[in-house]
């Protein structure tokens, strides 16, 4: 029997290229996205539903999830990649500015993970995979909405194993490291520190040294790692990928609070 993936933000970056590996290895497809009238390639394969999903419209969540399950019976894993970054200094930030960084990135998330658990549960078998990043597990500065975020996507992953297990159900945290993608271009969310001078200096020079940040342009390993967790049957629950998010992660495990603060300002605040 073919298995069948949910994978969310499936328009560009990770999620497109993850619809495409799980496609390849036989897998049916629920492909979503904001705007699928736009998409063509995708739609073209076979076994590849392509629909819509706005993880902040729950009605969009749920006719997915129905329409997916009609056209393949169930969903056997659920992948919520969909998300995006703010970067700016936090008192800066408006409250829709703030609001809407949560509501995609972690109530949306929480919503869809909602609307396939009665049909995991139901057979008794299912894994989600949820895409944090390095950022759920260390911080850099001007980033506070999009770590606090995807802080509380790790701790609602790692709690939730306890519930589901006993259920059949697994849950995995996919953390990527620095990729080229729409991520750190269109789908960013600059606000800057407005007119609040005290920041400016900082935040330019952070801001000048993000842009050396040596983004990988493999989205392939990131979309070989969400499947690997889909699909390796362990109870493994972290999968970082990237050059540099095991080490740092590492580091981070490794040394004490202030250190690895000023570790961090070192590498992000200084020319
Ligand atoms: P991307 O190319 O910008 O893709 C993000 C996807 O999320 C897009 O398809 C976007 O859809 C979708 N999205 C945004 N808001 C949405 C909403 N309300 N409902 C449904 N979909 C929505 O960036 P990416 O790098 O592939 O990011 C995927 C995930 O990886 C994100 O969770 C991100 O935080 C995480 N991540 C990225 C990096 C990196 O360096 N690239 C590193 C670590 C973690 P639209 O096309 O409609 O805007």
């Amino acid at each position: 029997m073919k298995q069948t993936v949910l994978i969310t933000g499936a328009s560009s970056g990770f999620g497109r290229e993850t619809v495409k590996l799980f496609h390849q290895k036989g897998w049916n497809v629920i492909a979503t996205m904001r705007s699928p009238e736009k998409e063509t390639s995708l739609s073209a394969l076979s076994d590849v539903l392509v629909t819509r999903l706005d993880v902040t419209d729950q009605a969009s969540i749920d006719s997915a999830v129905t329409e997916g399950t009609r056209k393949f019976g169930g969903i056997d894993v659920l992948v919520n990649n969909a998300g995006y970054g703010t970067l700016g200094a936090l008192e800066a930030a408006s409250d829709d500015v703030i609001r809407q960084q949560f509501e995609v990135n972690f109530f949306g998330l929480i919503d869809v993970v909602k609307a396939v658990l009665p049909g995991m549960r139901a057979r008794r078998s299912g894994v989600i995979v949820n895409v944090s990043s390095i950022g759920g597990k260390v911080t850099f500065p001007f980033c506070t909405l999009y770590h606090a975020t995807k802080f509380a996507v790790e701790g609602l992953t790692e709690s939730l194993q306890y519930e589901l297990n006993p259920l059949g159900i697994r849950t995995k945290i996919v953390e990527p490291g620095g990729y080229k993608t729409e991520f750190s271009g269109r789908s960013m969310g600059y606000y800057g520190v407005g007119d609040l001078g005290d920041y400016r200096e900082p935040y330019d020079l952070f801001i000048k040294n993000l842009a050396k940040w040596p983004m990988s342009e493999n989205i392939g390993e990131v979309a070989d790692a969400i499947f690997k967790a889909a699909t390796d049957g362990t109870e493994t629950l972290r999968y970082p990928v990237g050059h540099e998010a095991a080490p740092l992660l590492e580091a981070r495990r490794q040394t004490e609070d202030v250190a690895f603060k000023k570790m961090i300002i070192g590498q992000t605040l200084f020319s």
